[in-house]
Formats: structure tokens, sequence, C-alpha cells
């Protein structure tokens, strides 16, 4: 294995291959640096805000096999895509053999199969267009059978893969089990797969190009023109993107944290411009707040227990219950006989009745209520901890705003202040922040 400082790992996002142009921006980036010589891609995504992700129309096709409904349109849709971006580009590459032979088998796919196709297509289109040597991620990223990255085996079958100055496109977004069977990583997961090439490889950085400038203060879809955030730790970028920033999956912080990797969100357009960097840690002393992030669409079980019962036991039991519904919980704000555990509307969904009443089961809980329609926005920044009297700032712009606070949760780091309010207010409640924190600071 090469030493640390040879290589970068790039991962380009799905508009970023999705027309000529943009292949041959990548071009242009890959060849200005020798050391960028790992290549993660994506499916083609959308070039115009009327285009389709090929990923969305790789799930619609097996929903159409699925249910024995007509799929040609759809078929001849992805294959059109992606023969046009090889016609523009010259390419010797015979995609016809692999359309027909996905169609072929198609009755056969699995779901994940037949949507990692995505990725696999763009990662051939690319790596005969870079004149980088193909690796195919079900032969890389291994999967244990419980559905988790199982590093040691990654390594060593890349290790194996791999020969020292080789220049590798690699597809995003899925992997393998023991077995050989095809796992897909959760939707934007391709930032994953770049996360754990470069872990694996310990690259000198990773970057990550996307479609905007890099990390912002707050959605450009609430706020107008916000600030990009320059530095920002692995944590903070983590609360962030957790509670909505799209710009990266959460989970691709973890592999490269845990080595130090710094990660760049860069644009594919702008390559030069400074972007985003992550890090361990920055010396930033000046911007209190981070960014701003939030997520609509929570509820809330409040439970009441009885006086003579343990909190401890009742919560417990309530968790257990979420538990065997795969309901992921949020936040658990208490008081001294009672508690709210926020859970998403979508994880609750159709079970909303039956957990209710599995909880209503046990003598120990008093009442039981549900509040519907949460927003949580959490306000982030790792300075927050110095500065004595940021929360109630924070409250008092709620108030002044006539926004309602359902319920407040702050961790002991004060890495973040977490507030929820009714959904209505969500906007306005990130524009009154944004404008009094960050505008006026
Ligand atoms: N193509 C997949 C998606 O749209 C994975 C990715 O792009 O990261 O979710």
């Amino acid at each position: 294995m090469e030493n640390k400082l040879d290589l970068i790992v790039c991962k380009f996002g799905g508009s970023s291959v999705s027309s000529v142009e943009k292949f041959k921006k990548i071009k242009e980036i890959i060849s200005s640096d020798e050391r960028r010589r790992i290549i993660v891609t994506s499916a083609i995504g959308k070039s115009k805000a009327s285009d389709n992700k090929i990923t969305d129309l790789l799930y619609l096709l097996h929903a159409h096999v699925e249910y024995n409904v007509n799929y040609d349109s759809i078929f001849n849709n992805i294959k059109t895509r992606y023969l046009k971006i090889r016609d523009d580009l010259n390419l010797d590459l015979n995609l016809e053999e692999e359309f027909d032979n996905i169609l072929n088998n198609i009755n056969d796919y699995s779901l994940d199969y037949l949507v990692s196709r995505g990725e696999y297509l763009s990662g051939l289109l690319l790596s005969k267009y870079l004149g980088y040597s193909f690796l195919d991620s079900k032969d890389v990223i291994k999967f244990d059978y419980n559905g988790k990255v199982d590093y040691e085996e990654t390594k060593k079958a890349f290790d194996k893969l791999y020969k020292k100055g080789m220049k590798v496109v690699i597809p995003g977004f899925y992997g393998s089990y023991p077995n050989g069977d095809i796992k897909l990583f959760s939707r934007g997961g391709s930032d994953i797969t770049g996360s754990i090439m470069a872990k694996i490889c310990k690259a000198l950085r990773y970057e990550n190009y996307t479609d905007v400038n890099g990390f912002y203060m707050a959605s450009p879809k609430i706020i107008n023109n916000p600030l990009l955030i320059k530095e920002i730790t692995y944590n903070e970028l983590r609360e962030l993107s957790y509670m909505g920033a799209s710009v990266i999956h959460e989970e691709a912080i973890f592999p490269i944290q845990e080595n130090n990797i710094p990660l760049y969100i860069l644009n594919t357009d702008k390559p030069n411009e400074i972007g985003t960097i992550i890090t361990k840690d920055n010396n930033d002393k000046n911007n209190i707040i981070t960014g701003i992030a939030g997520k609509k669409d929570f509820m809330a079980f409040n439970i009441i227990k009885n006086k003579n019962s343990s909190k401890l036991e009742v919560i417990n039991f309530v968790l257990n219950i979420l538990k065997k519904f795969n309901v992921k919980v949020e936040s658990i704000p208490s008081s001294i006989d009672s508690f709210s555990i926020v859970v998403s509307e979508s994880d609750v969904n159709k079970y909303m009745y039956d957990i209710i009443a599995l909880i209503k089961s046990s003598l120990d809980i008093e009442e039981v209520t549900v509040s519907h329609n949460i927003a949580l926005i959490a306000i982030v920044g790792k300075n927050m901890v110095y500065k004595p009297g940021i929360s109630a700032k924070i409250f008092s712009i709620f108030g002044n705003n006539n926004i309602n606070i359902k319920l407040i949760s702050q961790n002991i780091n004060e890495l973040s202040i977490i507030v929820g309010v009714e959904n209505e207010d969500f906007e306005k409640a990130i524009t009154c922040v944004y404008d009094e924190m960050v505008n006026k600071k």
C-alpha cells in the first residue's frame, strides 16, 4: 500500500455525471492532480430540474417488473440517457450488451441488484472516458450478513485488486454480502462509498464533488444567499446532515472521522473555489453558530406514568415497543412524572394505533397522548459552549416572533440546541434565527 500522501479519493455525485459537459469537467479536475486516482461515481442524476434521476427510474422499473406492468418506456428512457453520453463522448463501449443482459434477466433481479446498475453503468462510462481501470464495487465493498460494512474484508478485497499506482473508477452506493448478493446503502450512499475508500486507502483527503459550492449555513431553499461554511468539524457536520442539511450523507462522516481524513465539499463546475473543509477541529472562534438545519413531520408520544412506577423502567418499556416496530427515536424530553418520545411520522405511519395500544397495556402508565406536525430545528455550533446566553437569545427570538416552542433539547456538549415547533412555523423559525444570529451578528 502506498503512502498516504499519494492518494486523493474523489466522489462525483449524480448531477456531476449527468451530461457530456460534466464528464469533461471531471476530466479537467482529475488531470490537474496526479494524486486523484480513486474515483467514485453516482448514477446519472439531473442535468436540469425536469430530468429524472436514474436511481429513481430504476426503483420505478423494479416496481413495474414486480407488478407485471409494461416497463418499456422506463427501460428505454434509462438506456437512452446512458447511450447518449457514450455517443456524445465517442466512447468505444458496448453498453447495448449490458442493457440486453439486464433486460434478459430482469425478472430474476433483486431490487438492490437492479437499482445498483445505475452506478455500475456510470462507472463503466467514466472509467472508459478517463482511461482508468474499472473496479466493480461488488468485489470491493463487503457487507456482513447484518448489513454492516465489513472493513477487514473490504480492505482485503481492495488490496488484492489494487496495485500500486493504479487509477481506478468505482461505482458508489453498493457492495455485496459474503454470498455475493448485491446490497445497496441508503439513498445518497455513494458518499459513503467514497468515505470507505478514503479510509481503506488512507487517503490524503476525500473530495466530494457536487452541484453547490459547499455547505451553507442554512438551506438556500429557505434563506436567500446564505453564507457558505468554510470550515466545519465532523461532529457539527453530522448534526447538520442528520437534521436535514442534504449536501452529504450523514453516515459518510464515520469512516473518515476515525482516521482524521479531511473532507472537502466542492463544486464540479467551479473546482477552484474553496468550498467547505471538514476536519476534526478548527481554530475558528469567531462564529458562534456554524449552521442551522431542520426537518418537518415529527410526532411525539406523550406519556404520564403512575406516581409509584420507575421512570427509567417505563421509558425502557416504551423504547422496546418502538424498537419492535423499527422506529428511530429522535429525542426524549422529560419532566418528573412524564416524558415525550419524539419520532418521525413516517417511521410510525400505519403502526400508530398498535403502538399506542401496546403502551397502554402497561399498568405503570396513566395516560398516553400524541402530538403531530412537529418540526425540529437544530442550531449547531461548537463555539456555543464558550458563550453563555445563547439559548436565552434563541428563545427570545422565537418569543418575539410569536413562534411557539413545543420542545427543547440540548446535549451536555452544547454542540447543538434542538427546538421543536409547529410544522407551519418551520421556515419562519429558521429565517428569524438566521436573521438575528447570522445577519445581525
Ligand atoms: N444514486 C443513488 C441515489 O440517488 C446514490 C447516490 O447518488 O449517492 O440515492
